[in-house]
């Protein structure tokens, strides 16, 4: 009886050793013989960068001091850097700009922002800047 167990297993595993030696060599005839290079796309592209009033096509305007009041402080009224709303070096002056522009027309006010504007929706995370700041 031990004898005829031992037979079977070992047909079994010689069966199975079989079976994935033959997979193995037919997946290895599977692989192409034509060594030349294929084409695709550059993996290593990174998609372009865009911050968000070029991506939205916005130019800030004076008059729009509700847009322009996002970019300003809550409790000191300061003028958020670059580092922590992302926008590009020509948008960041144009808001800049805008937002003097509109404190001298008394649009907005210089040392907090408007109360009606606190509850609008944040276009960037002040809370995670990429440098640290103290306003
Ligand atoms: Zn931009």
């Amino acid at each position: 009886m031990a004898l005829f167990k031992g037979t079977i297993l070992k047909s079994i595993i010689l069966n199975t050793h079989r079976a994935l030696t033959a997979g193995i060599r037919y997946a290895s005839v599977e692989v192409p013989t034509d060594d030349s290079p294929v084409e695709m796309e550059n993996p290593f592209t990174k998609e372009r960068r865009q911050c968000i009033l070029c991506k939205l096509n916005i130019t800030p305007d004076y008059k729009n001091y509700r847009l322009l009041s996002q970019f300003q402080s809550p409790y000191t009224g300061r003028i958020y850097g670059r580092h922590i709303t992302g926008l590009c070096k020509a948008k960041q002056t144009a808001v800049e700009k805008e937002i003097t522009k509109a404190q001298n027309c008394a649009y907005m006010p210089y040392t907090y922002k408007d109360k009606a504007f606190l509850k609008d929706p944040k276009l960037f995370d002040p809370e995670n800047p990429v440098r640290t700041h103290r306003f």
